[in-house]
């Protein structure tokens, strides 16, 4: 049973579950306009500076209908969600599109908005994928100068430096406190199941920061974090999936199977609030800092740095959450992870960690086949841990 407040948890969940409803919500409460952006590296604190709300697009569950004549069958579940979201008008919503990545399924998608939208405003930044070369920080302050400028224009406000530092202040309070939900979790001090952990990063990523603070605290303030785990479960870390959340009834099947989720590089999770943005410098370049600063707080298979690897981050992190195990979570054709995980593999074997890896689709979950694969692999892992009699 689950540690946290059941009124409080209702009010993220539901924000979670239908951002769409939320943000046409809080547009009728605020008159102010919304502006979506995309998953995984744009700053949202750059759109709250504008007064507008800033909401990471999201994979919708409706089956996908218009989507299919819209891109291929081999592009990611998040690409053509969001191909079909815009061509039945879900994306309605939204005054304008703003994003910073480069993944080749998402500009795909984004171009597909283009097409199905063409009165709202798209604007691609593109930042630099090569984190570390002489020229990386340059590039990346002069990306965030140009969002600047056109967020500036959709919204019709100038983001002042002071402006900018009160969004990135609410923002960093906001990570902080998210990560001590995870702090207590990975302690075994709090019982709270993989699927919970990723509502209350979801709705962070699309409700108004200061009403999600503000009902993150009365979570927080209400736990009595004191309940150690059963020894019984199997400690693991779920790591991959990218920009869509894996389903939560797949992390239920997991859990369900003796399994006791401590820690995740999920972009759904650690992955989003995994850096603070710099208070100390000026603003704006205390973006720039701050894309540049995530690669090393949880690299990503979409990343290039030479002295930052995913593979070494996740064993050292197993060490620190003392994980038995790796449970990958991969988004059907989603190419940046299928062409890192054999790294991540290899590493993994190296250091006699078990892994299993799980594809995940959007149209549904093969959830007996996955049980089968999960019971097996927590088997696996509680037979190596048991000590084997000496025959002496
Ligand atoms: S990174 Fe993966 S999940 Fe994200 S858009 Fe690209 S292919 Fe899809």
């Amino acid at each position: 049973m689950s540690d946290l407040n059941p009124e409080a948890y209702a009010l993220l969940a539901s924000a979670a579950a239908d951002p769409v409803t939320y943000a046409q919500g809080w547009k009728a409460r605020t008159g102010h306009p919304v502006v979506g952006s995309f998953p995984m590296n744009f700053p949202s604190e750059l759109t709250h500076a504008t007064g507008a709300l800033p909401v990471v697009i999201q994979e919708s569950r409706t089956p996908i209908t218009e989507g299919r004549s819209l891109l291929p069958e081999f592009y990611c579940g998040y690409t053509r969600s969001l191909a079909d979201q815009a061509a039945v008008g879900e994306l309605d919503v939204f005054d304008a599109f703003v994003l910073a990545d480069h993944c080749v399924q998402l500009l795909g998608a984004v171009d597909v908005i283009r097409w199905s939208i063409p009165s709202k405003p798209v604007h691609f930044a593109q930042f630099i994928s090569s984190m570390d070369d002489p020229w990386s920080g340059a590039q990346v302050r002069d990306k965030i100068g140009s969002l600047r400028v056109e967020v500036e224009e959709i919204v019709g406000t100038v983001v002042t430096a002071e402006r900018l530092a009160n969004s990135i202040r609410l923002f960093n309070e906001n990570r902080r406190i998210l990560r001590e939900f995870y702090d207590l979790r990975r302690q075994g001090v709090l019982r709270i199941t993989a699927s919970e952990m990723q509502t209350l990063v979801k709705s962070s990523m699309v409700m108004d920061i200061e009403e999600h603070t503000a009902i993150l605290l009365r979570l927080r303030d209400g736990l009595t974090p004191d309940a150690a785990a059963p020894d019984s479960l199997v400690r693991i870390h779920l790591s991959g999936h990218f920009c869509a959340p894996p389903r939560p009834e797949l992390l239920d099947v997991i859990e369900e199977c003796g399994v006791l989720v401590v820690n995740d590089d999920l972009y759904h999770g650690f992955r989003y609030i995994s850096t603070d943005v710099p208070e100390d410098v000026d603003p704006f370049d205390a973006l720039a800092l701050w894309y540049l600063d995530r690669n090393v707080n949880a690299p990503c298979g979409t990343r290039v740095q030479r002295n930052v690897d995913w593979d070494s981050y996740l064993v050292s992190s197993l060490d620190d959450s003392a994980a038995d195990g790796v449970i990958t979570l991969m988004s059907k054709f989603c190419e940046p992870l299928m062409l890192y995980y054999p790294e991540l593999k290899k590493a993994l074997d190296g250091h006699d960690i078990p892994v299993l890896l799980i594809e995940t689709e959007h149209e549904g979950l093969a959830e007996e086949s996955v049980r089968t694969r999960v019971e097996t692999f927590v088997e696996r892992i509680r037979r190596s841990k048991s000590t084997v009699p000496s025959l002496a």
